[in-house]
């Protein structure tokens, strides 16, 4: 039995696991008795205390560094969440993409493949599907992003593709639609400078830190003339990585799945969500569309749903923004 008395824990090194969805998917790692480790360069750092769990400062580009520490901790499987994740950034700013997400991403994969370790499971977007042709969006539609972010996500899907067929390295990788909300507990949560993402945002405004909401765009071809996104809790999506780790261990077999709830709502109807809520009234200012967001992105989750057993438990509009508005709320 896995992890068992008589069986020596599972080793897993987490990259980024000091970041958002990295830090949830730790504590979820040592809750269900994995030996973690986490190589973070601490740039966006959420750095959890937990029992058992040892942080490395580094960076995923360092080959030499990766390569021992992977031998001497002996590690079984690694999850990698280290990347830049700011979509307008990569726009403005794309060498900084490739040179993090890419090259430094290629240092990592040829550390791992010659340590011997082969099981990752990567953290994808479903930014690497562009504008998709039909919603809700499932694994087989085109993979065609209109981003650099998405292009570098795509990228190291492919280096693992090749990898997998050149040198045995058998990969997960999960394309999560939008990540949000917070651990049920409040100890940890979503933290970006600068913020970009809508629910934080959203609290900000509520908590004064914001004067203004402003909803980019009214004239989307949707239901309320607002974009259409398909919200995930954090948790569920660090469940995901678990069941993607056990099914690396179970099957050595590669894959890719979608992560969403296959439920969007608009950003209008989000504010209606968080003034409930919160119980306080929004200062909301209409404004044009942004530039490079397509107007809806919903998951067929039906592939996660049968071949891992994911099912989005915590994520309801609800559950994201009362754990959300706890984790803001405390600060
Ligand atoms: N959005 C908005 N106002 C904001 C931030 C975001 O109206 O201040 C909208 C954005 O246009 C998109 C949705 O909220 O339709 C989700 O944006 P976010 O940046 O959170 O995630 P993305 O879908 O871009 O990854």
């Amino acid at each position: 039995m896995m992890n068992g008395k008589d069986t020596p824990k599972r080793k897993i090194l987490v990259t980024g696991g000091a970041g958002y969805i990295g830090s949830h998917t730790v504590k979820e790692l040592v809750k269900r008795g994995y030996d973690v480790t986490v190589l973070d360069n601490l740039s966006n750092g959420n750095m959890i205390s937990l029992d058992g769990v040892k942080y490395i400062e580094g960076d995923i580009g360092d080959y030499d560094k990766v390569n021992k520490l992977l031998q001497f901790e002996e590690i079984d499987a690694v999850i990698n969440f280290a990347a830049l994740a700011y979509v307008g950034e990569s726009v403005s700013d794309p060498r900084k993409y490739y040179d993090n997400n890419v090259v430094k991403g290629k240092a990592f994969l040829d550390a791992v493949v010659d340590s011997g370790v082969k099981k990752i499971v990567f953290s994808s977007s479903c930014a690497t599907y562009g504008i998709p042709e039909k919603i809700p969006i499932s694994e087989d539609e085109r993979q065609w992003p209109v981003n650099p972010y998405g292009w570098t996500k795509l990228m190291f899907e492919q280096m693992m593709k090749d990898y997998d067929e050149a040198y045995g390295l058998r990969y997960i990788s999960l394309r999560y639609f939008n990540a949000a909300g917070a651990d049920a507990d409040g100890s940890i949560g979503e933290m970006h400078d600068p913020e970009t993402h809508v629910i934080p945002i959203l609290l900000q405004n509520v908590l004064g830190i914001r004067k203004k909401f402003f909803v980019f765009g009214t004239d989307y071809d949707t239901r309320d003339g607002s974009c259409i996104r398909d919200y995930v809790h954090v948790t569920d999506l660090a469940d995901a990585h678990i069941k993607a780790i056990e099914y690396l261990f179970e099957n050595e077999k590669s894959d890719f799945f979608n992560l969403g709830t296959g439920e969007g709502i608009t950003v209008l109807e989000l504010i209606g969500a968080v003034e409930k809520i919160t119980g306080r009234k929004l200062n909301v200012s209409l404004e044009d569309r942004r530039s490079g967001d397509p107007n809806a992105l919903v998951a067929d989750n039906t592939k996660a749903k049968i071949v891992l057993s994911w099912n989005p438990v915590h994520s309801s509009i609800e559950n994201i923004i009362r754990t959300a508005w706890n984790w803001h709320s405390r600060k």
